[in-house]
């Protein structure tokens, strides 16, 4: 089969678009842009990759990619040349860490509080970056002590919602189940309250950290995984993802970069999976959604992740905050907020990333919002740290204006 990806290349008319949107390249001179960074420099790279060390810093936030007139995979031929470059020098012990939150959830939820702890702490958080390379400032997760999975398993076998006949598999993500349980069953509290039963299969992780660190091998694994586990529990039924850019992996990305393009059962998944909001905005769409809400008396702004736009589906979130009486939504100024999925947190690439994030961060300040809406959960984490403001994904502020209780 083609590369498409590699093939995409040939395209580029050197019209630098991209070039003025790459927030990497905007605030360090580490990065020379996706232009010169992607068709320009593969053009002369070997297959078997020669890549140098710049390509690692750039941060996947596919930004360059959606811009492109002339469909230039630019964002994707720098992940596939993160992995050559990587396979080459070698992936660091911090990287084949953070490439793997299944394991650290299944490790530190047992011992959470006392995980939290350590990660609370400055001392240990300086010792940390001087060991592995996390920055100690850079927001990391507090494990919920217990996973969304065992919850799950508790409502299948004692819930009975008001079901009228659809039903979805909830693809809730390493994120849901090790550190934010509570939204995943927010999620299903307002998909069962739109009359929509959730089936919600065992799985781990999409294997998108995995690919953003260069371990190609084992994120096909994770991915075509995670296809089989949500295959095996959905009979068809559409999937439904809380997180934007896990989502993304199993729509498309995955089998983009990667290489999957013949597994039939990713295609078949991926295509039938929906981010919650598109799906929840599908529904309204066809008068099924319950407009019934309460007044929010809130301003938020909104913050459409980077990789929420990989989607290419609008801002259907944005859409669905709008119903609510009473809530003002303003919508973010700034394409990113600098974390991209493990990128902020890693010691070299934190000051980037926080330049990346301070036009969202100045925003906030400048508002002084009740909190910000985003979709994606290390976003979320970002501007929390950075700005001390709550954030919460969009479906949280449906919950509440549903006023439905956990
Ligand atoms: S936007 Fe596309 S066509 Fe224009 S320079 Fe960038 S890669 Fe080339
Ligand atoms: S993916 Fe983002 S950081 Fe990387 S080149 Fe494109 S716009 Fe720049």
């Amino acid at each position: 089969m083609e590369d498409l990806i590699r093939a995409s290349l040939d395209h580029c008319i050197k019209c630098t678009i991209c070039e003025t949107v790459c927030p990497v390249a905007q605030v360090t001179p580490l990065f020379p842009g996706p232009k010169y960074e992607g068709p320009q420099a593969e053009r002369f790279r070997l297959p078997s990759g020669s890549a140098d060390a710049s390509v690692d810093y750039c941060s996947g936030c596919g930004l360059c990619t959606q811009v492109c007139p002339q469909g230039v995979k630019i964002a994707e031929i720098n992940s596939r040349a993160r992995a050559h470059f990587k396979a080459q020098k070698g992936v660091s012990v911090r990287d084949r860490i953070l490439a793997r939150p299944g394991l650290t959830g299944r490790l530190g939820t047992p011992v959470a509080p006392l995980a939290n702890r350590v990660m609370a702490n400055g001392t240990a958080r300086r010792l940390m970056e001087k060991a592995v390379g996390v920055h100690h400032a850079a927001p990391v997760p507090v494990y919920a002590g217990h996973s969304f999975q065992r919850w799950a398993r508790h409502h299948e076998r004692h819930a009975s919602p008001r079901l009228d006949g659809r039903s979805v598999v909830y693809f809730h993500g390493c994120s849901v189940n090790w550190f934010e349980p509570d939204l995943g069953r927010m999620v299903v509290a307002v998909l069962e309250h739109n009359g929509v039963e959730v089936k919600m299969p065992r799985q781990d992780c999409c294997g998108l950290p995995l690919q953003s660190n260069g371990l190609f091998d084992a994120a096909r694994r994770a991915l075509g995984r995670l296809a089989r586990d949500l295959s095996a529990g959905s009979a068809g039924h559409a999937v439904v993802a809380s997180s934007t850019s896990c989502g993304v992996m199993l729509k498309r990305e995955g089998r983009e970069i990667l290489g999957l393009d013949d597994d039939e059962t990713l295609r078949a998944v991926g295509a039938r999976t929906f981010d919650v909001c598109e799906y929840l905005l599908d529904l309204h769409g066809q008068g099924l959604l319950d407009t019934g809400f309460r007044p929010l008396p809130l301003t938020v702004i909104y913050h459409a992740a980077c990789q929420q736009r990989g989607h290419s589906m609008g801002t259907p979130a944005l859409e669905l905050l709008r119903l609510v009486p009473e809530l003002e939504v303003i919508r973010s100024e700034a394409d990113c907020c600098g974390m991209a999925g493990t990128y902020g947190l890693k010691k070299e690439k934190y000051d980037i990333g926080m330049a990346v994030g301070e036009r969202l961060f100045e925003q906030v300040r400048r508002v002084g919002p009740d909190a910000v809406a985003c979709d994606g959960e290390t976003c979320r984490w970002q501007i929390t740290k950075a700005t001390g403001r709550a954030s919460v994904h969009p479906v949280e502020l449906l919950f509440r204006a549903y006023g439905l209780e956990l």
